[in-house]
C-alpha cells in the first residue's frame, strides 16, 4: 500500500477499493514500527489521523470527497496547529500548544488530507543536518549513520522512509531542497509569495517559504494544488490567478532550453555527483531539452551574505521569545533582567544562539551599513543574475547539494562548512525563485538530487520538466532496504 502515489491511492480510495481508516491505519503501524529507529516524527496524532479518517470515508462514500480526501500526509512541526504541541524542535517551545492552525494546515484540512503527525527538524529550522533539534537527531533512511539533512529533516525521512506519502517543508535557504536531495525524495520550494506563510513559525521573514514534498513531481503537483494561493493573513501573499500545477505534466520538452552555471559545477563538487548530475541532464537532453552554459557570478557572495541578512531576521524575529507571553520561563526568577536572561539562555540550543548573535551585531548602530546594508545590495545583484539568465534560458539546472548525506557528527563541530552545503539552494531563496530537488541516483546507496531552478512563478515549468525525467528513470519509485 505504501509503494503507491498519491494519485494512485486517491484513485483506488475514490473506487471504495480502500478505505481511509485502513490507509491511515497502515501508515500509523509504520509509523510505530520504523519511527524509533528514525526519529522522523515528534508528534504522532493517531486519535485525530482516525477521526479525520472516518470523516474522509464519509466524504468518500458520498461523492463529495476531492482528490486528496483521505491521503495521510504529515506537517513539519514549525507550522501551527490547533490543540497539538508545535514545538519548531526547541525547548523554548516544548510547552507551546498552537492555539489556531497555519494556512497552510488548515488549507491540507480542507482538502481532505489526514493528519498523521508533526515531523522533527533543525531548532527553529536553522541547520542542515537536523543535529540541532531538542528532540535529538533525524536519521537518514538510506543509511542510518548518514544525516537526512536539514532543516526539513524529518520531513524527508519520513516520507522516503514512506511512513508518509507526502510532507510540508519550510525553505529559508534550502531546507526542502536539501534533506529532499539527501533523502532521495521530490521537493519544492515555490516562488516566495505563492504559499501563505502564516501560522510558519518565522526564522528569516524575507527568505522563509512553505512547501510540498512527496516521492514525485507530479505528487508534488496535487500538494501545491492545495496549498498555494492568496491569503489576506500574510501581507507578503501574492494575489494571483489560481493555476492547476498538474495541468502541464506531460507537456513535451522539445527545445526547452536549460541553463547550467559554471558556478555550479565548479570547486567544492564531489565528481561522483557531478557524474550523476550531467547523466541526468543526458536524460533530459534526450527529452528535447538543449543544455547552454550560463553564468551566475555573484554566486560565491551568496552563503555569507545569507548569514548576515538570516541571522538579522533571526535576532528580530525570536526576540519575542522572552519568557513572558508563550514558551520556556526559567524558575523562579530573581528580577526581569534575569527572567529573560535565563529563560532565553536555557530555552535556545546553541546554533541559535549563534544567529541571534550574529544578527544582534550585524544590526548594531555602526555595523548596519557595512554587514546589513551591504548584504541587501548584493543580494540585488544576485538576483540581477538571475533575471539576466533568464533571458536566455527557461531553466536552470545544477546539483542540490555539493555532497551526498555526509555522517552525523561529521560536520557538527564546525559550523562554516556546514553552511557551505547550501552553496547552491541559498542564492534561490535570496533572489525569491521558485526551485526543486528531484532525485538522480545513488552514491554507495545515498541519493543525489538535481536541482532545477525557476523564474518567478516558473513551477508549472518546473514539475513538467522534473515530471518528464521521472516517466524515464525510477529513482524517485526507490524505497530504502529496510523500509
Ligand atoms: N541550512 C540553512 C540554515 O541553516 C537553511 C535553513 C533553512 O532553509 N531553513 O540557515
Amino acid at each position: 500500500m505504501h509503494t503507491q502515489s498519491i494519485p494512485q491511492i486517491s484513485a483506488a480510495l475514490q473506487q471504495g477499493q480502500l478505505s481511509s481508516v485502513e490507509l491511515t491505519q497502515h501508515y500509523l503501524n509504520r509509523i510505530e514500527r520504523y519511527n524509533p529507529q528514525l526519529n522522523a516524527f515528534i508528534t504522532v496524532t493517531d486519535e485525530l489521523a482516525l477521526a479525520q479518517a472516518q470523516a474522509a470515508d464519509k466524504y468518500l462514500k458520498n461523492g463529495t470527497a476531492g482528490p486528496l480526501t483521505g491521503i495521510p500526509f504529515a506537517h513539519k512541526d514549525i507550522f501551527c496547529t490547533q490543540g497539538l504541541l508545535t514545538s519548531c524542535a526547541s525547548k523554548m517551545l516544548a510547552n507551546f500548544i498552537a492555539p489556531y492552525n497555519a494556512t497552510i494546515v488548515e488549507k491540507c484540512q480542507v482538502a481532505g488530507l489526514v493528519i498523521l503527525g508533526k515531523t522533527n527538524m533543525d531548532e527553529f529550522a536553522m541547520g542542515s543536518s537536523n543535529e540541532t533539534s531538542y528532540y535529538g537527531p533525524v536519521k537518514n533512511p538510506w543509511d542510518l549513520q548518514a544525516v537526512p539533512g536539514g532543516s526539513s529533516g524529518g520531513s524527508a525521512s519520513a516520507v522516503s522512509a514512506r511512513l508518509t506519502p507526502g510532507a510540508t517543508g519550510t525553505d529559508t535557504g534550502g531546507s526542502i531542497r536539501q534533506p529532499s536531495a539527501l533523502c532521495g525524495i521530490t521537493g519544492l520550494k515555490p516562488t516566495y509569495g505563492l504559499v501563505s506563510r502564516y501560522g510558519m513559525i518565522a526564522f528569516a521573514s524575507s527568505l522563509d517559504q512553505g512547501g510540498p514534498m512527496a516521492h514525485s513531481a507530479e505528487e508534488v503537483a496535487w500538494l501545491l494544488n492545495a496549498i498555494a494561493g492568496f491569503d489576506p493573513r500574510d501581507s507578503t501573499s501574492l494575489e494571483r490567478e489560481p493555476v492547476d500545477y498538474s495541468a502541464q505534466l506531460n507537456n513535451n520538452l522539445q527545445g526547452l532550453k536549460i541553463g547550467l552555471p559554471k558556478e555550479y559545477f565548479g570547486e567544492g563538487l564531489d565528481p561522483a555527483v557531478d557524474t550523476l548530475i550531467q547523466t541526468a541532464l543526458q536524460e533530459l537532453e534526450q527529452a528535447g531539452a538543449e543544455l547552454h552554459s550560463i553564468e551566475l557570478p555573484n554566486t560565491p557572495l551568496a552563503v555569507p551574505i545569507y548569514y548576515i541578512i538570516a541571522s538579522a531576521e533571526c535576532s528580530s524575529n525570536l526576540s519575542r521569545y522572552d519568557g513572558v507571553r508563550y514558551g520556556y520561563r526559567c524558575e523562579e526568577p530573581q528580577d526581569l533582567m534575569d527572567l529573560y536572561q535565563r529563560s532565553r539562555g536555557e530555552g535556545f540550543g546553541a546554533e541559535v544562539k549563534r544567529r541571534i548573535m550574529i544578527g544582534t551585531y550585524a544590526l548594531s548602530a555602526g555595523y548596519y551599513d557595512a554587514y546589513y546594508l551591504k548584504a541587501q545590495q548584493i543580494r540585488r545583484l544576485i538576483s540581477n543574475d538571475f533575471a539576466q539568465a533568464f533571458q536566455k534560458v527557461d531553466i536552470i539546472a545544477g546539483p542540490t547539494s555539493p555532497t551526498p548525506a555526509f555522517n552525523l557528527g561529521e560536520k557538527f563541530n564546525d559550523p562554516v562548512k556546514m553552511y557551505l552545503s547550501d552553496v547552491y539552494t541559498i542564492p534561490v531563496n535570496l533572489a525569491g525563485l521558485p526551485a526543486l530537488s528531484l532525485p538522480v541516483g545513488l552514491i554507495q546507496q545515498r541519493p543525489v538530487g538535481l536541482q532545477l531552478i525557476g523564474n518567478y512563478f516558473g513551477e508549472p515549468k518546473l514539475l513538467n520538466v522534473a515530471h518528464q525525467y521521472q516517466q524515464r528513470t525510477h529513482w524517485h519509485q526507490l524505497t530504502p532496504t529496510h523500509f
